[in-house]
């Protein structure tokens, strides 16, 4: 029986990067996944696919609608549905690759087969059995699905299938306007599709600060995208291709009609025949496996990380606790500032925020200073007819430090990397405004918005 300093179960982004960094760190390494295609659902049926279609359609939509305007016009412009989800294909295949070849260069073995745990110290591969001085769980989530509305994967979508059509829906309705919701929406609706969201809060993508689920809520609508919401979908009826679907909203009982439903109510942790019991540990009411500042599980030498644990389910935050998980093993002291990890809705106009929202900041009973930038001030947004959007920038009253940055526009995805800088380094919002930033960039928003908080911007 082989045996290993760690076994990791799992290979998408918390599971392959903790089996580099562990590599690095001269640990003995394998990564079990059952799926041959290695790196999760962030790259299989995740992030990666549905970055690749919000792209290709994105820039579509902006040539279709805003082309002129730019000065750019053609014949006719088709999409070419096909061509889109081939190249989106080969992108993922590219990377699964890629894996296997980092995983080569860093002498990490590989094993394709579900692992289930038969003590604290060995896993049952496939016929093979593996013993490790320490294993990592990284198994990930799956969707939940509604019990009237099973996924089908044909008219009946989970995010799955919503990223591997191989025609565009007339009808799309969207249950749930959550961030996988609107942006596969989007998708849709920029090729044609009538796309109309059932949710149940009162408003889009609820986590974030209101003033950007407001903005990105009167974007989407301009766009076409239409919503219901404080709604429930309470039942189903499918006779040949059309689906009626009806909903209850306070008193109000609708119908609404479609030919595809986008079931996106959330994920769920995935830990289905992984012999949790076996070991002792139990998962919460969730579903998620409870563990400590270090990621230990009751079992101190079994740890888990991502989508298994609570946190924000995002590839990003993943990758940071497995890395310290190989970290913590090698004797080192990592640290996640769970505050500075940002989110993305890849939207168009994008949405990225970081660190706290207005309501919470105000919840912790927080005295703080807001300072909110306008894009259509900013020179490079106007250059690129990207003026939609602002930065909003909350930090605290007395010191001036960097509470949150919330960005509603073009490329917000890229610039919230400044806004997790600062929030990693305790900066203040004088730090920012007194860095020099090229121009004309995009970037200037977060300088004036600094300056706006204390009531020194510069372009309005
Ligand atoms: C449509 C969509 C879009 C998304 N977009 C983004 C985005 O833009 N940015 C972002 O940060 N996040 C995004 N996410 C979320 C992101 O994909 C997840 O947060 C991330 O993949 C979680 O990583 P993980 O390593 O915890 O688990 P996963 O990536 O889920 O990987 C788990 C792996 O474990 C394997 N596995 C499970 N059980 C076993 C077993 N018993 N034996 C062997 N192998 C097993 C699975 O096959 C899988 O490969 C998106 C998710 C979806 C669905």
């Amino acid at each position: 029986m082989d045996e290993f300093d760690l076994a990791v179960i799992g290979s998408g982004p918390g599971g392959y990067v903790a089996a580099i960094r562990a590599a690095q760190l001269g640990l003995k390494t394998v990564c079990i996944d059952k799926n041959s295609a290695l790196g999760g659902t962030c790259l299989n049926i995740g992030c990666v696919p549905s970055k690749t279609l919000l792209h290709s359609t994105e820039l579509f939509w902006k040539l279709l609608h805003e082309g002129k305007e730019l000065g750019i016009e053609g014949e006719k412009l088709i999409f070419d549905f096909p061509a889109l989800m081939k190249r989106k294909e080969s992108v993922v295949k590219g990377f699964n690759e890629g894996i296997y070849a980092l995983f080569k260069k860093n002498q990490i073995q590989v094993r394709t087969a579900h692992a289930t745990l038969l003590s604290s110290n060995s896993i049952q591969v496939g016929e093979e059995k593996i013993a490790a001085k320490n294993i990592l769980l990284a198994t990930g989530s799956e969707p939940i699905a509604l019990p009237f509305l099973p996924f089908d994967e044909k008219q009946i979508l989970s995010s799955t299938g919503a990223l591997a059509l191989d025609k565009i829906p007339k009808k799309l309705i969207v249950i749930g306007a959550g961030i996988i919701g609107v942006e596969l929406g989007s998708v849709y609706q920029r090729l044609g599709a009538q796309v109309t969201f059932v949710e149940f809060m009162e408003r889009i993508c609820p986590t974030l600060d209101d003033s950007l689920s407001k903005g990105l809520y009167e974007s989407l609508m301009k766009q076409g995208l239409v919503f219901h919401f404080s709604s429930k979908a309470v039942s189903c009826e499918r006779s040949g291709g059309e689906i009626k679907l009806t909903v209850e909203k306070g008193e109000q009982k609708f119908v609404l009609s479609g030919d595809t439903v986008l079931v996106s109510i959330g994920r769920r942790p995935y830990t289905d025949q992984l012999g949790l019991e076996r070991v002792g540990i139990k998962p919460t009411e969730k579903g998620f496996i409870p563990v400590d500042g270090c990621f230990r599980t009751t079992q101190p030498n079994i740890f888990a990380i991502g989508d298994l644990i609570d946190g924000p389910m995002l590839a990003h935050k993943a990758s940071e606790e497995g890395v310290a998980v190989a970290e913590i093993l090698a004797g080192m002291k990592p640290r996640i500032e769970y505050l500075a990890i940002p989110s993305v809705v890849y939207t168009y106009p994008e949405v990225a925020s970081v660190g706290m929202t207005e309501a919470e900041a105000k919840n912790f009973g927080l005295n703080i200073l807001s300072g909110l930038f306008p894009s259509k001030f900013n020179t490079r947004a106007r250059c690129t007819h990207e003026e939609e959007g602002f930065v909003k920038m909350l930090a605290d009253k007395e010191k001036g430090r960097i509470l949150g940055v919330h960005i509603l526009g073009a490329h917000a995805s890229e610039l919230i990397a400044l806004g997790a800088l600062a929030l990693q380094n305790h900066l203040t919002a004088l730090d920012l405004a007194h860095t020099p930033f090229a121009h004309p960039t995009l970037s200037e928003s977060l300088k004036e918005a600094a300056l706006a908080l204390h009531q020194r911007a510069i372009h309005k």
